[in-house]
């Protein structure tokens, strides 16, 4: 088995990682950092996303395993003192019903940025925002290629299903199942008055739509991308919509989105 392994820096990521290399050479894996079927991600959720943007290009034909090494990460399910027992399952050995890992998809989000000064384009794991820098951001929504509303706020979050539970949550949005193929638009704190209205909810977008997002006047904006941010000063739209592919997660036991949910926010 062709892997590789990404750690948050800290000492006991660092020390698993050099665990994990240790035992998966005794089981003849071969580290591969241009090419490999797993990827090892072992810190928290921001070494996951770190390590699904370092493997951007090669997303289609990798799966991602995550390792937390502080709380219960919703990318990472196995725990500091279990990278024995999970090389195990990764070589067939141990349960002989879960000796193949199942390959679960979740979507994604793609973005097109147009700018002035040319195009660019993204693939979020969580979500991507557009916020003003100087202030409110003033920005027209379309949603297939029809006029939505006029926005005017700090900003807009659009995330991924497995990305609802992250910043989405934190702006009122709903959490979304990742087996639904579905993206979500939720405001960050709209202004809304007389004059200046939005919809005020959150809302989910299927498969094959697509929202556009044009900035309505000259502005700084920021976009983040899941952990990276970018500054734009001549923006003229985003467009965004569910990817074409998905990011596959090896799964040796089960890790149920709803149990996630439950354990990380009710405890
Ligand atoms: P960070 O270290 O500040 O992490 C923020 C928190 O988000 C961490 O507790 C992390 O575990 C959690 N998180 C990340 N992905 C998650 C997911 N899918 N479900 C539930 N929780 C999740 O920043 P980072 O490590 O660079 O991570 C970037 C992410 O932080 C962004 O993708 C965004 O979702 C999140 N974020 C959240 C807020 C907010 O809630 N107000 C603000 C900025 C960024």
């Amino acid at each position: 088995m062709r892997y590789y392994v990404l750690d948050r820096g800290d000492p006991l990521s660092v020390e698993l990682s050099q665990q994990f290399h240790k035992l998966a050479e005794q089981r003849g894996f071969e580290l591969d950092a241009e090419s490999p079927e797993i990827v090892v991600s072992i810190g928290g959720d921001g070494t996951m996303l770190h390590a699904f943007h370092t493997f951007i290009d090669r997303i289609p034909d990798l799966a991602f395993v995550g390792v937390h090494t502080g709380h219960l990460g919703f990318y990472a399910d196995w725990k500091a003192d279990e990278i024995p027992k999970l090389i195990d399952l990764m070589c067939g050995i141990g349960d002989p019903k879960i000796m193949k890992p199942r390959i679960v998809k979740y979507p994604l989000v793609q973005l097109e940025i147009h700018k002035k000064s040319g195009t660019a384009s993204f693939i979020a794991l969580n979500e991507f925002t557009l916020k003003g820098v100087d202030g409110t951001l003033v920005a027209q929504v379309d949603i297939n290629d029809v006029t939505f509303e006029m926005f005017r706020g700090d900003g807009i979050c659009i995330s991924t299903p497995s990305g609802s539970t992250a910043y989405n949550k934190s702006v009122g949005g709903a959490m979304v199942h990742p087996s639904i193929d579905a993206l979500q638009i939720a405001e960050i704190a709209s202004i809304n008055n007389r004059i200046f209205r939005t919809l005020g909810s959150p809302l989910l977008l299927p498969k094959h739509h697509h929202c556009d997002i044009f900035s309505s006047k000259d502005q700084r904006l920021l976009l983040t991308v899941d952990h990276n941010n970018f500054q734009i000063d001549d923006l003229i739209s985003v467009r965004c919509q569910v990817a074409e592919q998905k990011v596959s997660f090896a799964r040796y036991r089960p890790f149920p989105f709803w149990n996630r949910v439950r354990d990380a926010f009710l405890g």
